[in-house]
Order: structure tokens, then C-alpha cells, then sequence
């Protein structure tokens, strides 16, 4: 079905409530493994559905944030969240408790319960309000970035406009655009601070009340972290330290001697060439129709997927006035539909949402025909996975969209995969530190960040800026407020798209059915498990980083970058 021929209608809560908890009683009356599963499948037509109209009310705000009608039922959303949370939370406890559990999970697998326990580790009526204020809380920020317009050159420009002036070629001018951005955050730094303040000290007071010491381990729950914990996560970030920094810098010296500038500073970081950055050629449906072409050589799954989210007009990739910014892929589970929404700009990002939105939307087309909802999608640092290793898995098909360039693009690709672990690890370093000192100042956390930037990123140069020489740089990254202890996942999943590509160098047959596997597989795994599942290594795992690194270093110095 097309996108837009999708019904929307307010789903009536009350009515919701009354079937949720109808199903809920039969499942504890049912005297058997086989009706249990049957009325499973009946709660989950009733998630699907809500689900649903829930996805499609927030798909179609985001289109167009002026229309008043979907910004209503967005906000219907948003309000009753806590209680779609709460009657999943009932669906949990039964399904924990079921006198069945056994034969259903030789039917469904473990994960499914698994899921069911972490899930009652994080919520108890008494903390409502207080998601309430976090919730508020977050959209404070949202609204306060979304907000900003800066003086640019005799111009008001918002903050991703002002972006294509950040990456200018010329030096002065990208110089000019870096200290406006900052401008704009300095002169709200007291707001940020008290809306980060706010945040901590609410996410402490409900760790407490579930009974955590702070919110650190309560983070992990609730990210479903079932495999992992936070001295493993630590562990990971030593590995970065001791095999990526070096090679990061390392990276940073060749950029620094590409672009012939005295010092490199931190408004040159995101500078790659004085020749300007890899550009995609061609109008937007040109480049999505190469995203066609190449869909359909990767694979016959790959083809019937993307033909399929070409002609039920599941992907809303042009920048118009009025679209919100940004891009992600959902779903419509009723119609077991994916849906992709990007901003296309003309710049390489419009390449990135054609593989890595479409390696979220590809697994979750893979996974659609699961029994519950709970397996359509994995947990968030396997489904960076699927996004981040479409970027590598794509390699062969680049010269489409960038010619003479696709050297440079996959070379500024792989850099800029290595610079990010630096920066992701620090971020959660710092989140650590923060949530296990949650009385910590404002001051005091800047001073923190300045010394787990500086491990990590110890050729960051702010030039003098004041904000940023005081530590104000991270309170520019959203999950840091809104999602927290999210950032690692990027980087874990780094790590496996990066035995992808490793293995795709090797035997390209093989990594690709190592990675349809993992999608197929969708959520029904954990982690690890998942991660074992596609053959590769547990990136907590030891001599993981050394080799791939290496492998890494070596073919990036076979590319003469003073030539691309
Ligand atoms: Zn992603």
C-alpha cells in the first residue's frame, strides 16, 4: 500500500485499555502453551495497530510541521506515552509470570523474555511524573536548539544553514560560521546548563526510586542491554584509547598537512580538502534512482525491498519548507511497510540516508513477518549494525553516485569513521562520570569533559574560542540531553561494520550472507548473540582491535590523499 493511501485515525484509548487488558485476563485464564500464543498474536495485532496510527501521525508531522491537524495528534502521542508504557509493562509482567513460559520459549525464543525483564526493571507507576519531567525536559532542548537564528553575514540563518558555511573552503569563512555556531550556544550556556542540571538530577531521583544506586546501571536497562555492562563498555573505550587514538591522530596530521593550514584548528576538523568534498552528481531522483540500480545488482532481497519502498512511496527524501530537519527510518507494522525521511541537500549526506537509513529499513523489511513486534527491530547498537555496515557493503556501487570522486569518498568515509570512535567514547566517558556524581556543578562537569576530550582528542585546538576552552562543546550533541548513554552504540556497531567491510575486501559473497542472516534475524537476539550469529567477533572481545586497526592503517596509506 502507498504511503498515502495509509488511513489515519486517532486510536480511542479507552477502548485500547479495555481490549489490552481483556487479552491480558484471558492469557492468565488460558489452559494452554497453543491458546496463549494465539492470544499473544491478538495483543500484538493490538500493538501493531496502535503502533501504527502512531507512526503515521508522527511521519506525516514531520513532513509538514505547519499542518495543525497532525501536530495535534502528535502531541496526543507524546501525552499518553506513559500509559501505552504502562499497559506494555502489564503484557510483560503476565507474560513473566505465565504457568507457559517454557513452551513459549521454545516457541519464541529467549530474547522475547529477556526483553519482558529488563523492561520491568525500568518503570513503576511511581516514577510517571517524573518521566513526565524528563520527557518535558528533553523537548526544552529540543526547542531551545531548534530555536536558534545567528547573525551570518548580514543574514539570520538557522544552524543547519549556517552548517554549509561551516565547511566552506575558504578558511576565514568557515572560521566565521564555527564561532557563530558557539555564539549561539555561549550565549544560552546557562540554559543549557540548567536544562542538563535538571536532567541529571530527575534521572537520579527515579534511578532511586527503582532502587539503583544512581542512574548508570538503570541507563543500561533501559537502552535492553541484557549482555553487557558498564565495566565492559569501559573496557571497550581502553581498546579505542590504546588502538584508535594513535591511528586518529595520525589521520589528523595527514588532514592537517592536505589542507596546508598553519594549525589545525577545531573549525578545520570537518575541512577533508581545499579541493572541496566528494559530491554526489545528479538531481535527487537521479541519485535515487542509482540507489535503484544498485539495489537491484547487491542482491534479489535488496532489489524486491527497494523496489517495494519505491512504488509504495515510502520514502520522503526532498527538503521542503516546512519538512522537520534531520532523517531516520520507522515503520508501519500494520502494513509491514519501513518508511525513510531525509532532508536531501546535494551534499555526500544525501548517499549516506540511500545506504545507511536503507540498511535500517532493509533489516527491518527482512523482519517483518516475526510473530511479535518486540523481534522487528533489535536493540539500538545492533541496529547501527545494519545502517553502518550498508555503508561499506555499498563500496562497489560508489562510483555511481560520485565518478572521478569515489576514491576520495571512500577515503573520507573511512577517516571519518575512525575520527568518530574518539569522540563517541568520550561522550559516554563523560556521561559516566556525570551520572555516577550527579551533584557535580555545571562548572565541574565542563571540567570533566575538558579532561576526557583531551584523552581522547588531544589534538582538538579551540582556538581560544571561550565557551569551548571552558568545555561548553558537548552541550551541541542532542542524545548527550535527550538519550542518554545512547552514544556507544554507534560505536560498538562501528566495530562490527567494520569487520564487514574487512571481510567484504576478502569475500564479498561471504560477508553479504553473513550480514542478510543478521537482518533476517532482526530482534530475536541479543547483542551478542547476534553478533555471534553474523560471524563476527564481540567487539568486548580481546584481539579484536589490533588486527582490524592495522588492516584499516594499511589501506589508508595506500591512498596518495595529496592526489584526490
Ligand atoms: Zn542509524
Amino acid at each position: 500500500m502507498k504511503f498515502s493511501e495509509m488511513a489515519y485515525k486517532r486510536p480511542d484509548l479507552e477502548k485500547v485499555e479495555t481490549d489490552f487488558n481483556a487479552l491480558l485476563v484471558k492469557f492468565d485464564a488460558a489452559q494452554n502453551a497453543q491458546e496463549q500464543t494465539e492470544i499473544l498474536g491478538k495483543i500484538n495485532e493490538l500493538k501493531n495497530e496502535f503502533t501504527t496510527y502512531a507512526s503515521i501521525a508522527s511521519v506525516r508531522n514531520s513532513i509538514d510541521t505547519t499542518n495543525a491537524f497532525y501536530e495535534a495528534e502528535q502531541e496526543f502521542f507524546d501525552v499518553n506515552e506513559p500509559l501505552i508504557k504502562d499497559l506494555h509493562i502489564r503484557f510483560y509482567k503476565a507474560l513473566g509470570s505465565s504457568k507457559f513460559k517454557d513452551e513459549l520459549q521454545k516457541k519464541f525464543g529467549n530474547q522475547l523474555f529477556k526483553l519482558a525483564d529488563v523492561s520491568l526493571k525500568t518503570f513503576d507507576t511511581s516514577i510517571i511524573e517524573d518521566l513526565k519531567e524528563e520527557n518535558k525536559l528533553g523537548t526544552q532542548y529540543t526547542k531551545l536548539v531548534a530555536s536558534a537564528e545567528v547573525e551570518f553575514n548580514g543574514q539570520k540563518l538557522t544552524l543547519p544553514a549556517l552548517s554549509a558555511f561551516m565547511e566552506s573552503t575558504d578558511r576565514e569563512v568557515r572560521k566565521k560560521a564555527y564561532i557563530a555556531n558557539q555564539g549561539f550556544f555561549a550565549a544560552h550556556e546557562k540554559e543549557f546548563d540548567e536544562i542538563y542540571d535538571k536532567l541529571v538530577k530527575v534521572r537520579t531521583t527515579i534511578a532511586h526510586k527503582l532502587g539503583y544506586k544512581n542512574f548508570v546501571e538503570l541507563a543500561y536497562y533501559r537502552m535492553a542491554r541484557t549482555d553487557y555492562n558498564a565495566a565492559m563498555v569501559a573496557g571497550f573505550r581502553e581498546d579505542v584509547l590504546k588502538y584508535v587514538v594513535p591511528l586518529a591522530q595520525k589521520l589528523r596530521e595527514r588532514q592537517h598537512k592536505r589542507i596546508g593550514v598553519d594549525k589545525l584548528k577545531v573549525y578545520d576538523l570537518s575541512h577533508n580538502f581545499n579541493s572541496g568534498n566528494p559530491k554526489p552528481q545528479g538531481s535527487s531522483s537521479e541519485i535515487v534512482a542509482k540507489g535503484q540500480k544498485m539495489y537491484s545488482e547487491l542482491s534479489s532481497e535488496t532489489k524486491e525491498f527497494f523496489d517495494f519502498m519505491v512504488s509504495n512511496d515510502l520514502m520522503d527524501l526532498e527538503n521542503k519548507k516546512g519538512k522537520a530537519s534531520g532523517g531516520y527510518c520507522t515503520m508501519f507494522p500494520k502494513y509491514k511497510s519501513p518508511f525513510i525521511f531525509a532532508n536531501f541537500n546535494g551534499t555526500v549526506g544525501d548517499v549516506d540516508v540511500l545506504t545507511h537509513e536503507a540498511g535500517h529499513a532493509f533489516q527491518c523489511f527482512e523482519s517483518r513477518n516475526f510473530q511479535v513486534e518486540e523481534y522487528y527491530w533489535p536493540t539500538m547498537e545492533s541496529c547501527e549494525i545494519h545502517s553502518m555496515s550498508m555503508e561499506h557493503l555499498t563500496y562497489p556501487w560508489m562510483n555511481l553516485f560520485f565518478g572521478k570522486d569515489t576514491d576520495k569518498y571512500k577515503f573520507v568515509h573511512l577517516s571519518s569513521n575512525i575520527l568518530f570512535l574518539p569522540y563517541g567514547v568520550a561522550v559516554d566517558e563523560f556521561q559516566h562520570i556525570v551520572y555516577e556524581n550527579p551533584d557535580m556543578t555545571p562548572a565541574e562537569r565542563k571540567q570533566i569533559w575538558l579532561q576526557v576530550d583531551k584523552k581522547y582528542r588531544p589534538w582538538m585546538d579551540y582556538d581560544g574560542i571561550d565557551y569551548l576552552e571552558r568545555g561548553g562543546f558537548w552541550q551541541r550533541q542532542g542524545h548527550i540531553y535527550r538519550s542518554p548513554f545512547y552514544y556507544i552504540d554507534y560505536c560498538l556497531a562501528q566495530l562490527c561494520a567494520f569487520q564487514f567491510w574487512s571481510k567484504s575486501q576478502k569475500d564479498f559473497s561471504a560477508a553479504w550472507n553473513d550480514y542478510l542472516r543478521l537482518c533476517k534475524a532482526g530482534g530475536s537476539d541479543s547483542f551478542l548473540g547476534l553478533v555471534k550469529l553474523a560471524n563476527l567477533q564481540s567487539p568486548f572481545g580481546k584481539g579484536v582491535f589490533e588486527p582490524l586497526f592495522k588492516e584499516l592503517e594499511t589501506y589508508l596509506d595506500s591512498v596518495d590523499d595529496m592526489k584526490l
